[in-house]
């Protein structure tokens, strides 16, 4: 399963694709990628031309990520050019995965080949946005083929603040998206944009059975949705966008609708980011977090793992200390 399209969530699937001796049935992806993928894939050259016209006519210079929170929030205005075009059919995806196969353009090299008449009127940090999607678009389209190669039926999720459906009931449910069969179609930036978005980033809730409690896996996002969250005793959380400040409302949200005896264990992986975690994420009780990385001393690292025990989740990782010298 992939959450949304940020490098340090997105490579780690492609990794587990491309590797031979690891297998899967399914692969589960945010159905906003959906949007204009046939176009990445077979048409690349009418998206890029697509692409450079909006970002010229964008005057905010976000960076891809921002600029997808923005749109989220509805800061920014959502682009109704192709209001009027039907919607994609997911099913027809798989024939443009295998043309795209035969063809296998190189979207960096449409890109360049773009670069005389589009983008010599673009600013700098332009061109930086436009860098950073094709880059994106690039990932997107790696992630697809490669879970079309891997022979896996791949299933669409698409963000919604309100409803949730899909999924496989008390093993993996999705929390704030729709399993989808078709999608609407988006102007080019917008849909890189919202790809990458955190505010979009999709969360699943694995149940809790008599072996084990349950687990909620939060991607970066910051809980604004409106589907309930079934907290749980003993349940394992993992911390959104790596107990970024950013994302305090997810604990805010937390310690609002928990029952006062309900406790549960955060885990949180990271890389080199003395910027993390927030003070959210040091008021909870140091032996009820995990990270596989704490800030600022930076030097051990560690693989976080967990047995359940009935109604337990045991660990024999060692417990956080961030924020200790
Ligand atoms: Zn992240
Ligand atoms: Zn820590």
């Amino acid at each position: 399963m992939c959450t949304h399209n940020d490098a340090d969530h997105a490579n780690g699937i492609l990794g587990f694709l491309k590797n031979e001796e690891l297998l899967c049935d399914e692969v589960w992806l945010p159905g906003i990628w959906t949007s204009r993928l046939k176009d990445i894939l077979v048409k690349p050259s009418i998206f890029i031309h697509e692409l450079v016209l909006d970002i010229d006519s964008n005057h905010l210079a976000y960076d891809l990520a921002t600029l997808g929170d923005s749109y989220s929030d509805n800061e920014l205005p959502l682009d109704n050019r192709n209001e009027s075009e039907e919607y994609v059919q997911l099913e027809e995806l798989y024939s443009d995965l295998e043309a795209s196969l035969e063809k296998n353009y190189d979207i960096h090299d449409v890109a360049q080949f773009h670069r005389g008449p589009y983008l010599w009127g673009l600013s700098p940090s332009h061109i930086e946005l436009f860098v950073e999607a094709i880059n994106a678009a690039k990932l997107i389209k790696d992630i697809a083929i490669a879970a079309f190669q891997k022979g896996a039926n791949i299933k669409w999720f698409e963000y919604d603040e309100y409803q949730c459906s899909g999924g496989i009931d008390g093993i993996l449910e999705p929390l704030n998206s729709k399993e989808i069969s078709t999608v609407k179609k988006r102007g080019a930036l917008e849909y890189l944009a919202l790809a990458m978005a955190n505010r979009q980033s999709l969360v699943f809730h694995s149940p809790s059975s008599s072996n084990a409690p349950a687990i909620l896996f939060s991607a970066d996002s910051n809980f604004e949705f409106k589907q309930t969250i079934p907290w749980s005793n003993g349940m394992i959380i993992t911390a959104s966008h790596h107990g970024s400040k950013s994302n305090s409302n997810c604990y805010l949200r937390y310690e609002n609708e928990r029952s006062e005896h309900l406790n549960s264990i955060w885990i949180r992986s990271d890389g080199r980011f003395r910027s993390r975690p927030g003070p959210w994420y040091l008021k909870i009780q140091s032996t009820q977090r995990y990270c596989t990385r704490c800030s600022p001393d930076f030097k051990s690292s560690q693989n976080v793992e967990f047995t359940a025990n009935k109604s337990e989740w045991q660990s024999s990782s060692i417990a956080c200390t961030c924020g200790q010298k």
